[in-house]
């Protein structure tokens, strides 16, 4: 049922999360719908950083790699991400892009077997599609590339690898990762999950549902800031077996010794390569903190609820922007999309009135559901503003159709 803006607010004062919105610093006045894409700012993040900048690499210089443990924050951050996607702390690091996880993974994994072909969906998020096609050129592996509803049924006598994103970017259906992965174990096949859509926005049981392999991001549902570091994931029986195609000094078994030869790490610190960005690795701590305390199935019952109101008053208002994301919450992630042939346009309209959601090419809306820090007036005011900028035709304005370098 559609709730009206007084509902809306009786809802949110009797929201037991309502605190943690006081985690974030959002500007006044914005409702932000884009958390999916770019995590708001955690209140305490600038003064971590800045303590991180001043006192630490200003006053320690370089006797803060042990002073301050920055040579520890990898696998710190890593450690504190384990929790959210029900993994144990030694299997999951931060480190490097998404992209650049996936490279070390698919390659890694591949050397398991000598079956010939890695399997993904077609419309899979783009840079998991360029990387794998990347990687099948430089193992000699053939890239098969299904359609979402026979990928499953494709898995067969010659495929290597499964790459899947869980939470689908644009449309939000999430695939049955325990029925997955084990359909994949069985034929002997090797699945790699990118969580970048739910790592902090669904509840996630990495090792409770048998995944092996998965990569994910930081400045999602993470809130770690612009570009933070990403993470992997290796399932603690298989670390001992893969060997990252990056062989970097930081994954070297004893980086200091500047010896010659690689040895690797043992376990899952192998995977890094370089330098850790210990800047971008204290933001995203910061990112971690907002989730202190705070369980993700209970993160994720509000998010199943501000779902609801969303979709219930966008039907009510806005009918005419057919709504493409599963009703079905064991179906789908924490956003919400629509469809209209002018969604590039709405988009620009609703950022002019402040509420930010985004376009997805061609044709897709899509809104961020963050309940750490949106409430049911938010859902409430932004479909009503968006029903406003319908009835009004608002969004013909040409100066709503100039596109910018990033969409
Ligand atoms: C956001 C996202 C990425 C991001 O990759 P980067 O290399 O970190 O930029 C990768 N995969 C999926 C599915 C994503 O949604």
């Amino acid at each position: 049922m559609a709730l009206t803006l007084d509902q809306a607010r009786a809802a949110d004062a009797a929201d037991p999360l309502r605190a943690c919105r006081d985690r974030f610093s959002l500007p006044e006045g914005m409702i932000y719908l884009d958390g999916n894409s770019l995590g708001a700012l955690p209140a305490g993040s600038a003064a971590k950083v800045a303590n991180l900048v001043e006192a630490q690499w200003g006053r320690s210089l370089i006797k803060g790699w042990n002073e301050h443990k920055w040579i520890d924050a990898p696998a710190r951050v890593g450690a504190r991400i384990a929790p959210l996607i029900g993994a144990k702390p030694n299997e999951v690091i931060a480190a490097d892009s998404t992209s650049v996880n996936l490279f070390k993974l698919l390659v890694a994994a591949a050397r398991l077997s000598d079956r010939k072909t890695i399997l993904s969906e077609s419309g899979n998020f783009h840079t998991d599609l360029h990387i794998a096609a990347g990687v099948a050129n430089l193992t000699g592996l053939a890239l098969d590339i299904a359609p979402r509803a026979q990928v499953e049924k494709r898995i067969g006598a010659d495929t290597n690898l499964l790459l899947l994103t869980h939470v689908h970017y644009k449309t939000a259906e999430r695939f049955d990762m325990a029925e997955v992965t084990a359909k994949a174990k069985a034929a002997g096949a090797t699945t790699i999950w990118d969580l970048s859509h739910s790592a902090g926005a669904v509840p996630l049981d990495l090792n409770g549902d048998g995944a092996e392999l998965a990569v994910g991001c930081g400045y999602k549902y993470l809130n770690g800031g612009p570009g933070a570091p990403a993470f992997l994931y290796v399932a603690e029986h298989l670390q001992e077996r893969l060997g990252s195609p990056l062989q970097g000094w930081m994954g070297h078994a004893a980086p200091f010794a500047f010896t010659d030869d690689y040895a690797p790490a043992p376990g899952i610190a192998r995977f890094l390569a370089g330098t850790p960005p210990v800047m971008g690795l204290e933001a995203l701590e910061a990112g971690l903190d907002a989730f202190d305390g705070v369980t993700m199935e209970r993160l994720w019952s509000k998010s199943i609820e501000l779902f609801d109101i969303f979709h219930a008053n966008m039907e009510a208002h806005c009918p005419e922007l057919p709504c493409i994301t599963p009703r079905w919450h064991e179906k789908r992630g924490s956003h919400i999309s629509f469809r209209h042939p002018h969604a590039f346009e709405l988009c620009q309209a609703l950022i002019a009135q402040n509420v930010i959601g985004d376009f997805r090419a061609p044709d897709v809306l899509r809104f961020g559901i963050t309940p750490l820090y949106l409430g049911a007036e938010d859902i409430v005011r932004a479909v009503d503003i968006l029903a406003r900028i319908l009835r009004d035709e608002t969004w013909r304005d040409p100066k709503f159709a100039v596109r910018g370098k990033v969409t």
